[in-house]
């Protein structure tokens, strides 16, 4: 019984959201049944509303604050929580950092960044009655397990999706897709709304280059298509290599904003 609620919140949940999806990358045209779904897309839209009005008092919070706060987006199992440990153990202590990240279930992810110097909270989605994103009232409450005073970077691990993460504001001040070279070369052109909003482009797992058919000028080509001035950085969260150019750059864009 339980189950089958759980599974109908679900429904609800991705119908409500289907709308802005196609209206934001397309520009509304790809909507068959405007006039029968018109209360639902007004519904949808103060969603979105009142989501930006959050975003815009966390953004305010995070500078007044002086916390340089990244959003790390991808489909699930690109890598992002062994980049992040990774990032983790390059830039702590000095740069003192706090992590939220977000699974629709378990604390495994946490676990794994535990340890780095960094509080961690682990949100699990199923709590906020949303299941594949996260959005701007999820990170206002985790923020405030943190002393905003004593941190100078806030990274939000998002949910492994390439789809509606890409339309929640969160107040971040950088958006950081990650795509492993273990799926397809043409992700940027099925997704491209991700690849549009986002900052950089981390292409992870390049140690796996020499055992795979991937066409890495390919990927690239394709992010580049989606995103003329994307920064892509080829990187290794196994071996490490290329983390010496993302740290950097990270560094850097931190050090321009506060
Ligand atoms: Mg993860
Ligand atoms: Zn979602």
């Amino acid at each position: 019984m339980l189950a089958f609620m759980h599974k109908n919140q679900r429904y609800f949940h991705h119908k409500d959201f289907q709308k802005p999806h196609h209206s934001h990358s397309g520009g509304g045209g790809s909507v068959g049944s405007k006039n029968t779904d018109t209360r639902e897309i007004k519904i949808v839209r103060k969603v979105l509303d009142v989501n930006d009005t959050i975003a815009h008092q966390n953004r305010k919070l995070f500078r007044e604050k002086g916390v340089f706060v990244i959003n790390v987006m991808s489909s699930p199992g690109s890598g992002k929580t062994a980049i992040l440990v990774k990032t983790l153990s390059h830039i702590t202590p000095k740069i003192r950092c706090a992590v939220i990240v977000g699974d629709i279930c378990t604390s495994n992810d946490a676990d794994r960044l535990a340890g780095f110097g960094a509080p961690v909270v682990q949100i699990n989605t199923d709590a906020f009655g949303g299941d594949c994103h996260l959005a701007a009232h999820v990170i206002r409450t985790a923020a405030g397990n943190f002393n905003l005073d004593e941190i100078d970077l806030l990274i939000i691990e998002n949910l492994g999706n390439l789809v509606c993460p890409a339309e929640f504001d969160m107040g971040e001040n950088l958006r950081i897709v990650v795509l492993s070279v273990t799926e397809g070369e043409d992700k940027p052109l099925k997704y491209p709304l991700m690849f549009r909003v986002c900052d950089a482009a981390l292409l992870n797992k390049i140690d796996l280059l020499p055992y795979l058919d991937y066409d890495r000028k390919a990927a690239v080509q394709n992010i580049l298509k989606v995103n003329p001035q994307m920064p892509i950085f080829e990187i290794s969260a196994k071996t490490e290599e290329g983390f010496d150019l993302w740290i950097e750059w990270l560094k850097q864009k931190r050090h321009k904003k506060t």
